[in-house]
């Protein structure tokens, strides 16, 4: 149940809040005009104009932040329509995703555009007032993801799409003012000049889909870039870098990201593409403020088992969705198909990481790295009520998320 928030005073009441650093039993978390207004225990007494929300023997969490996402319901934000950007953020409203960052692909420079557009469209940007559709997830931008990868770690993207960033190409991306996660691979050449540039703009800068050496990505943190994509997944290996470069053994994406504390990165937490042991080791190794869960859900997620495009349709490229993940027609891991709810689920359950932090990597660290935990991300007043009501067993019970005030964005 999706409840936009409204004038009204309202109250989750009795429910254990997932704060930052702690549970807090028998909580009380009162939320007004599109904001949380008090964070306590149940008081003495509620004013008769409030509204009680019974949330006894429930979570009470920040509402959901996926900063890597493709799409859902049959649509892929690459289909760069008004109906398509809609209808798979819907989607993952309903799978708690209360703030989401629409992701491109290796898509033709029209395509990118096409889906920029579509996404400011959606998010009512060039309608004066309130910028912002109650029933869709809080668009506060898009992760230009493709197409700056390298061909040999393209995964289920389209390879002839993979390209270098020239700057004629990517200025016109960020002029819309809307790219606020931007990717690129460490070896590309003008990728430094890609970075300084997407730094500069405020984005979160990241290195993805690449086999760079640990020079490159030294090279590339300097310039600012500071998080890496789904890790271990199409990212440089030791082995992988020796292939490319010959000996001596370099190290890689991997050791560069574990032996850097600037260094952030995200799991695909869906348990296909990562054993549990990993999501664990990442966590122990990076802690929960820079290791993200994304979901990197393709647009088969709640869609029935068969054959799907990613990406923009007409691009022609497939992927198998066999009810658990994404395959690729040569049978690699190609997306998932379940959104960051079910991601918040596996982590739980599979792994020894305590629910505080399973839930702060699925809201308060992908709002900070993206910038946005000043209006976002937990559960602490003044921020916005973006609130989710979660069963014992984190199913998505209900879904609050807030109307953004005008300087919500
Ligand atoms: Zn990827
Ligand atoms: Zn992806």
């Amino acid at each position: 149940m999706v409840s936009p928030e409204d004038s009204l005073v309202r109250a989750f009441v009795g429910g254990t809040s997932v704060l930052p650093d702690r549970l807090l039993e028998n909580s009380y978390v009162e939320f007004s005009q599109g904001r949380i207004q008090k964070v306590s225990a149940i008081p003495k007494r509620i004013r008769r104009d409030i509204e009680v929300i019974d949330a006894t023997g429930s979570y009470v969490t920040p509402g959901m932040i996926d900063i890597h996402v493709h799409g859902g319901a049959g649509a892929d934000f690459m289909d760069g329509t008004v109906d398509a950007v809609a209808k798979a953020c819907e989607a993952h409203l309903l799978h708690g995703v209360t703030t989401i960052f629409p992701t491109t692909t290796t898509g033709s420079e029209a395509s990118i555009h096409a889906m920029i557009n579509a996404v400011s469209s959606v998010r009512g940007d060039s309608l004066p007032g309130s910028q912002d559709v109650p029933w869709l997830p809080h668009i506060e931008g898009i992760h230009l993801y493709g197409p700056y990868f390298t061909p040999e770690k393209s995964g289920c993207h389209k390879k002839d799409g993979c390209r270098t960033p020239v700057r004629s190409e990517f200025e016109s991306y960020f002029k819309t003012g809307l790219v606020k996660i931007a990717t690129c691979a460490a070896e590309l050449p003008g990728c430094i000049d890609f970075y300084r540039y997407a730094k500069k703009r405020g984005c979160l800068v990241t290195c993805g889909h690449s086999n760079a050496s640990w020079s490159e990505m030294a090279a590339a943190h300097k310039a600012g870039m500071s998080h890496v994509d789904h890790f271990w997944c199409a990212m440089s290996s030791v082995a992988s870098v020796r292939s490319r470069l010959g000996p001596p053994m370099q190290g890689s994406m991997l050791e560069f990201v574990l032996g850097h504390p600037t260094m952030s990165t995200e799991v695909i937490a869906d348990g296909q593409h990562l054993a549990p042991e990993l999501l664990e080791f990442a966590w122990r190794m990076k802690g929960p403020k820079m290791l993200c869960l994304v979901s990197d859900t393709s647009r088969a997620m709640d869609m029935p088992v068969g054959k799907y495009t990613f990406g923009n349709q007409d691009e022609n490229v497939w992927i198998y969705n066999d009810g658990m993940v994404g395959r690729s027609e040569e049978g690699g891991l190609a997306s998932s198909v379940v959104g960051l709810d079910h991601c918040v689920r596996h982590t739980a359950s599979a792994t020894e990481i305590p629910l505080v932090d399973v839930i702060r990597m699925a809201t308060l660290t992908p709002a900070e790295r993206t910038g946005i935990d000043d209006q976002t991300g937990s559960i602490q007043v003044g921020k916005r009520a973006d609130l989710l009501l979660l069963s014992k067993t984190l199913r998505v019970q209900r879904v609050v998320r807030s109307l953004a005030a005008p300087e919500g964005r």
